[in-house]
């Protein structure tokens, strides 16, 4: 339902001009929790900010249900923000700060007293509609805020960073809220954040950025297990990379006789011939029985995790590789730092790079 097609944005001209959006393109469904992603300065906010009206795009279009925004000024939009600062009017009480978007449409009385009080209960404050909101928590501000950008109904609610005020366990438990509300009011989420667990627990789909560009799109399950190249494999949890030869069908030699069949990505090309893989600590695991093994390593630390252990190897060519396994008496007193081992791996659960 909204389509951003091509989208540039250029900020000032001449030497100074700086490109925040590259020729960016996404297309998000009704009803979905879409998140972008990516470290400070990718672009973000502009493309949020684009959708919402306040940075026209320089090049290219957004679309919702298949009208053109761009004509539109952002008041005119069905389309809402929750800012990060929140911007509640801290002199209004709480139900007069989420009554006051819907006295600005001009709604009848009786509309407005019925959606507050709608509004209200979603969120949980009822019980605090004549309350200021200078005199309420962090976490009831937040949702004071949700509930005032929820009022009008939008098509589309923005969220940029909605939940980095809050302390860690507020932020746990605003997460299951915010898509919770989004669940029962099927209102399309674009969801900004930088932290990659409040990704992947709470998107349909996730589109990955950096430096102005979206780097990939995918369930948050697809773009932890087949990262299409290396900034989102390395962006999102912990993952190895390793050197091998592509042939044919996704097979990789990786030495020594040692041939594993590795995931090419959905997108985009790979040659044959040397290619980068990445694997998650999880998915591998080791052997003392290294002769027929292609990719070998010298353990040079065992970490020690409770639930689980990690085991620090070093490969011939001196990068690191972390295999992740879970606890188990067995594996106790297993290897020793200093013994060369060798790392296996199921099939596809490496990942080949794109070029
Ligand atoms: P953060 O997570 O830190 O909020 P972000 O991914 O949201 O980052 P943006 O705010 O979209 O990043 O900014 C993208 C880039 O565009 C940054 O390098 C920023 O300095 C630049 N930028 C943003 N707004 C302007 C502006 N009005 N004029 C010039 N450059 C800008």
């Amino acid at each position: 339902m909204i389509e951003i097609d091509r989208v540039s944005k250029v900020f000032g001209s001449g030497p100074t001009a700086f490109t925040a959006l590259d020729d960016v393109s996404a297309t998000i469904g009704r009803s979905e929790f879409f998140t972008l992603l990516g470290p400070s300065g990718c672009g973000k906010t502009t493309l949020l900010r684009a959708i919402a009206g306040f940075h026209p795009p320089t090049s290219g279009q957004i679309r919702l249900d298949g009208d053109d925004l761009s004509t539109k000024p952002p008041f005119e939009r069905p389309v809402n923000t929750v800012f990060q600062s929140y911007a509640l009017f801290p002199h209004m009480t709480v139900a007069q700060n989420v009554a006051f978007g819907l006295q600005m449409l001009k709604r009848p009385r009786a509309e407005i007293d019925r959606t507050v009080a709608e509004m209200l209960a979603l969120v949980q404050m009822t019980a605090m509609a004549d309350r200021r909101t200078s005199e309420i928590s962090g976490g009831q501000q937040q949702r004071v805020a949700l509930a005032r950008a929820l009022a009008p109904r939008p098509k589309v609610l923005l969220l940029d960073e909605p939940l980095s005020a809050l302390d860690f366990k507020l932020r746990k438990e605003m997460q299951i809220e915010l898509k919770r509300l989004q669940h029962e009011t099927g209102i399309t989420f674009i969801f900004v954040t930088h932290d990659q667990e409040e990704a992947l627990t709470m998107s349909d789909r996730i589109a990955v950025m950096n430096a102005g560009k979206i780097l990939q799109i995918g369930a948050p399950r697809d773009i932890y297990d087949h990262p299409a190249e290396r900034f989102v494999a390395d962006f999102i949890g912990d993952t190895n990379f390793f050197e091998g030869t592509l042939g044919d069908g996704g097979m990789v030699d990786l030495g020594n006789g040692t041939t594993i069949q590795a995931c090419l990505p959905a997108a985009g090309h790979v040659a044959k011939g040397a290619v980068t893989l990445a694997v998650r600590p999880e998915h591998a695991r080791l052997t003392s029985e290294t002769d027929s093994i292609g990719l070998k390593g010298v353990l040079d630390n065992i970490v020690y995790f409770g639930t689980d252990t990690h085991y620090h190897l070093k490969l011939p060519a001196g990068e690191h590789f972390i295999v992740r396994r879970q606890n188990h008496p067995d594996l106790q007193g297993m290897y020793e730092v200093g013994q060369t081992l060798g790392i296996v791996f199921e099939a596809n659960v490496a990942q080949i790079l794109r070029d």
